[in-house]
């Protein structure tokens, strides 16, 4: 007989197979003899309150051979030339997008102005030697997109946007570990995500479609109100019976390409800020109400803050539990900070945005650059954080309780961030409508938080690219471009994804509006 049988327990229960099993057997009235295998489906936990407990979600064989459950399997079918579609960027966004169109019978041509994934750690390598930023390669732009380093971190706030277990089983497919399928909050850590998008690449390809690195597309081939293909850097044309546009919020040039051409965009609210570091023992202390830490089984503690300040969002975002923190600039005479993590967040640091909401009519002072205000504006404040930091990637940085209180400070505490950071007045250098709403954020939170608001913490500049600044507006039906048939905006730098989940969801539908569109599918 097979059971699914929910249990509460204490971490230090749910640690051990031995005593789980004892708890299962007392919970189905049967002998432990009886149950012949079981396997967590599902595991969360709850540290609102002491003590922390761990729930979760057993399946259990009594008498009967114990048969795997998790059976994912995906069949990617040969392609041909007779249907081709171009797919510009290789990010989340941009390979879910190819590999759907594959299941769908469509050819992909992705398009990656960036390296493979092999060669791309080469430059990431470099940039935190503090070598000078690579505009083509770097934690944006190759093989991944933005999601490669990072901590992987897989959810998404609406199961609108698609089938979000299918996402999860096509990972799963392609490498990731089977803990993403079980746990509530599933990530896959930096260690792991480039070999899955190898071999997500190796799909595409022996399915008969192609990939091109160190290839940027630089113009859209137009006839009348229609994309018929792409320009690429250096002069080759490719022709393509739509263009699936998932070039990420980083590429710039690609806003301006778009701007100068009169094809339409809009000015959307996004977020910017800074990163803030604690020491790791600190955040589990904190979050799991023990002065011992985490012990043995639980992970590395993780937060989520939001308040209102003045009219405006204030909040942690993309936390990085047991993190590093890292230079994610596109280009020279920027400065740009993220998070990552390795499978295990193993590192002695916490790191998390905190970010404030920025609408367009917050820039009265942009509205010359329509549009793209958001984006000069994110340029300008990247660049003071460059002027104020050290030589390269060396960033700004400040006492977290010396940001709050507005000083200055002295020597910074021990941070994650490799090229390192110079003691610089944050609070004075990002304008006001960010950093004073920063600082009251931050007395909040430490009110939520004892502790939180320590001299143990740094805050590092900037954090600006968490999602775009601008949109790239399609028609809710098909998707399309509202202007230019054939073109599909599609994920974070379209403005209608934010983070690794929701582009590659966004991919995948773009994928089935183009074969809708070509009449090649009906759902
Ligand atoms: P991107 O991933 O940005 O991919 C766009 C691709 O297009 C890039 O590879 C780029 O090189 C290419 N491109 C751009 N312009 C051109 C051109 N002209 N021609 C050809 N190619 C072009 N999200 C999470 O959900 N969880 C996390 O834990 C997480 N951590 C992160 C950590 C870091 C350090 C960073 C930088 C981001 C992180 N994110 C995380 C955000 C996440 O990576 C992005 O939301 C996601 O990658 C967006 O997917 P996308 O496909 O829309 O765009």
């Amino acid at each position: 007989m097979k059971n699914e049988i929910v249990l509460r327990l204490l971490p230090s229960d749910a640690a051990n197979d031995a005593t789980l099993k004892g708890f299962l057997a007392k919970e189905l009235k049967v002998s432990e003899a009886k149950i012949t295998g079981f396997y967590v489906r599902r595991r969360s936990i709850d540290a609102r309150k002491h003590p922390v407990m761990v729930q979760l979600h057993v399946i259990t064989w009594i008498d009967e051979p114990a048969s795997p459950e998790i059976v994912v399997d995906f069949e990617y079918p040969q392609v041909s030339a007779a249907r081709e579609v171009i797919v510009v960027g290789a990010g989340p966004g941009g390979l879910f997008a190819a590999l759907r169109l594959i299941e769908l019978g469509i050819k992909p041509i992705v398009i990656e102005r960036g390296k493979p994934v092999g060669e791309r750690k080469k430059d990431v390598a470099l940039l935190n030697r503090n070598h000078p930023v690579n505009p083509e390669s770097n934690y944006a732009f190759g093989e991944g997109g933005a999601g490669t380093f990072s901590d992987g971190k897989l959810y998404t706030r609406s199961t609108k946007r698609g089938d979000f277990r299918r996402f999860l089983e096509v990972l799963y497919f392609h490498g990731a570990s089977e803990e993403i399928l079980v746990d509530a909050h599933p990530h896959v850590g930096t260690d792991r995500l480039p070999a899955i998008m190898k071999n997500i690449r190796e799909t595409i390809i022996q399915a008969g479609g192609e990939v091109h690195f160190n290839t940027r597309v630089d113009d859209f081939i137009i006839e009348g109100d229609a994309v018929k293909g792409i320009d690429i850097a250096g002069g080759e044309r490719i022709n393509g019976e739509a263009v699936i546009l998932a070039t990420g919020h980083s590429a710039r040039d690609m806003y301006e390409l778009l701007h100068r051409k009169d094809i339409q965009l809009e000015a959307k609210t996004w977020a910017m800020g800074v990163r803030v570091e604690h020491p790791q023992d600190l955040i589990d202390q904190i979050q799991y109400h023990n002065p011992e830490g985490r012990g043995d089984y639980l992970p590395a503690a993780s937060y989520n803050f939001s308040c209102q300040v003045q009219g405006r969002g204030v909040y942690s975002f993309c936390m990085c539990p047991g993190g590093i923190i890292v230079p994610a600039m596109t280009g020279p005479g920027e400065m740009v900070v993220n998070g990552m993590s390795a499978s295990g967040r193993n590192s002695p640091f916490a790191n998390s945005g905190m970010v404030v909401e920025i609408h367009p009519e917050d820039l009265p002072g942009h509205q010359q650059y329509g549009a793209l205000a958001g984006l000069v504006f994110q340029k300008e404040v990247e660049q003071l954080c460059y002027i104020n930091g050290g030589k390269n990637v060396i960033a700004p940085g400040q006492v977290l309780t010396d940001f709050v209180n507005g000083r200055l400070s002295g020597d910074l505490p021990p941070t994650s961030y490799i090229p390192g950071a110079l003691a610089s007045p944050l609070h004075f250098i990002l304008p006001e409508l960010i950093s004073n709403r920063l600082r009251e954020g931050f007395k909040m939170f430490g009110k939520w938080a004892k502790g939180f608001l320590t001299d143990e913490a740094v805050v590092l500049g900037t954090e600006s690219r968490t999602s775009s600044p601008v949109r790239i507006p399609r028609d809710p039906e098909t998707l399309q471009h509202v202007q230019l048939k054939g073109l599909y905006p599609c994920g974070e730098g379209a403005g209608y994804a934010g983070g690794i989940a929701s582009s590659a969801l966004d991919g995948e539908r773009c994928a089935v509006m183009v074969a809708q569109a070509l009449g090649v599918y009906r759902e």
